[in-house]
């Protein structure tokens, strides 16, 4: 069996992955915000070779685009012979282990394994990362003298040119990989016994709470295929701990649970009731009406769109910071009136910030209602964004003070029914509310269904030709608007409840 670091790292959380990997690829399932992780480890990734200053990347590729991990070690093994100090993508393959190291620093003493991340903070599964390399670069004859993990520095805010030295932060790992090398024998003579025993046959490895960490399997789908629907899986906030407790007390189904009286939760129990009894929807007609009654007209429904950058592209930036790059806001002056339309969608070359801003104070006045759908997301960009502009402070906090969240009927379950299946999303609640009308379904829309595709397009509209702008900016502005409009039609059925 050949093993690389990260089918070291997959085998250790579970060997039937790899047998996976070779048998049934295509069983896997990969979501999208996976593939944005991916895509933003690899700006990291060739930002960081530039940390320690001058550099070679030893990365070749074949005619059919895939690596050439011979010709990468090759060359590797050349620039050591050279004394250069800092090999990118070192590679190196002893006894069928196969390891490229992010950045092979060498030191005064022997040479450090430099692991990039590009996440803001250390995880224990790096170091499993890390010792597998350490492992296999001792085989390979190195004096290993340091292992360090170089990773994002969540604190930093961009001003003027990138400063690599302050958006990293470089951890010292070197006495817990030295602590952990022991193991990696023992571990991969498992994995390879595993592989070896099971053969082609599949393995009968049931779903177990290790399929969700340190990562979410990408094969869960097809190993949980017997799981009745809905399944305690599918319960409101319940532990990992606690529906793997239940499953392998083949506690499965919400019927199990009711007739094991399971205890719950009060609104994880409403939720399986209002399911497995058919129950119709509960309304608090009471509570209801005193939200409602909050909101004063004429109403500013409002909701944003947001991304991030793990490596800031703009001035005033933190890694990772939620920035707003679009906008649906629908207007109402009475109750039941006709409805007006105001957008905006930046252009992802630039910071959208300070122009979505100045039009959002000039299409929503002072002292009005603004009602948006889960406050907490919008109060905290407008914030940001007020501490930013001190020109706009004053208008933006006005906006944020007169903020009212038509989520708290659903949040606090003043109603409730069983199509919610224990979610107080918009995505659940319209659907719930206005069933059966194309024009408010989300499934219905070109391109953008979601907040996470839309996070993910818009960044990318800069890859794509001037035409396929043009769709992809309307799919964008189609998606922002349905979330308004929902909004106003949940408030219509809302007013028909109380
Ligand atoms: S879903 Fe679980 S059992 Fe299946 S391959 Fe993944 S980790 Fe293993």
């Amino acid at each position: 069996m050949r093993l690389s670091k990260s089918k070291y790292v997959r085998g250790l959380q579970c060997p039937k992955m790899l047998w996976m990997d070779k048998y049934m690829p295509e069983k896997a399932v990969v979501n999208q915000s996976l593939e944005a992780v991916f895509a933003n480890g690899d700006v990291v990734g060739d930002l960081a070779m530039q940390y320690y200053g001058d550099f070679v990347e030893v990365t070749e590729f074949k005619e059919d685009g895939s690596l050439d991990l011979g010709k990468m070690i090759e060359r590797t093994q050349r620039e050591i012979e050279n004394g250069t100090i800092n090999i990118c993508e070192a590679s190196f393959s002893e006894d069928g282990l196969y390891c490229a190291v992010d950045i092979l620093h060498k030191n005064s003493d022997g040479w450090d394994i430099v692991e990039v991340k590009s996440s803001s903070h250390i995880r224990d599964v790096y170091f499993d990362d890390m010792t597998y390399q350490l492992f296999v670069l001792k085989k390979a004859g190195l004096d290993i003298t340091g292992i360090y993990n170089l990773h994002i520095n969540g604190n930093y805010v961009r001003h003027g040119e990138l400063d690599l030295q302050q958006l990293f932060t470089l951890e010292d790992c070197t006495e817990t990989c030295f602590a952990k090398l022991a193991d990696v024998q023992k571990n991969i003579d498992d994995i390879s016994n595993y592989l070896a025993d099971v053969g082609e046959i599949e393995p009968l490895k049931d779903i177990d709470v290790g399929c969700e960490k340190p990562y979410e399997c990408i094969y869960y789908k097809y190993c949980s295929r017997h799981l009745p629907s809905p399944s305690v899986f599918d319960i409101s906030r319940i532990s990992s701990a606690k529906k793997y407790e239940l499953y392998h007390k083949g506690i499965m189904s919400y019927e199990d649970v009711i007739e094991q009286g399971i205890k719950l939760s009060k609104n994880q129990k409403m939720q399986v009731e209002a399911e497995y009894k058919n129950l119709p929807p509960y309304i608090d007609k009471e509570k209801i009406k005193s939200c409602v009654d909050e909101y004063e007209y004429p109403i500013y429904y409002l909701d944003f769109e947001t991304y991030q950058q793990t490596v800031p592209l703009f001035d005033d930036l933190k890694p990772n910071q939620q920035i707003p790059f679009q906008y649906s806001l629908h207007i109402q002056y009475e109750k039941g009136g006709e409805l007006e339309h105001r957008e905006f969608l930046g252009d992802p070359t630039t910071d959208p910030r300070r122009a979505l801003c100045e039009q959002m104070c000039r299409d929503i006045p002072k002292d009005v209602c603004t009602l948006v759908y889960n406050d907490a997301f919008e109060k905290t960009r407008i914030r940001e964004m007020a501490e930013l502009y001190p020109y706009l402070a004053e208008h933006l906090m006005n906006i944020h003070d007169n903020i009212k969240d038509l989520m708290i009927p659903f949040k606090n379950k003043f109603y409730y029914s069983k199509e919610l299946s224990g979610s107080y999303s918009i995505k659940y609640v319209l659907p719930a509310l206005c069933p059966n009308d194309p024009e408010l379904d989300y499934h219905s829309l070109e391109g953008i269904h979601n907040g996470s595709e839309a996070m993910n397009a818009y960044p990318d509209l800069v890859n794509h030709t001037p035409e396929e702008q043009a769709v992809i900016r309307k799919n964008l502005l189609a998606y922002c608007n349905l979330d308004t409009l929902a909004m106003v039609k949940v408030l219509e059925k809302l007013y028909d409840m109380c």
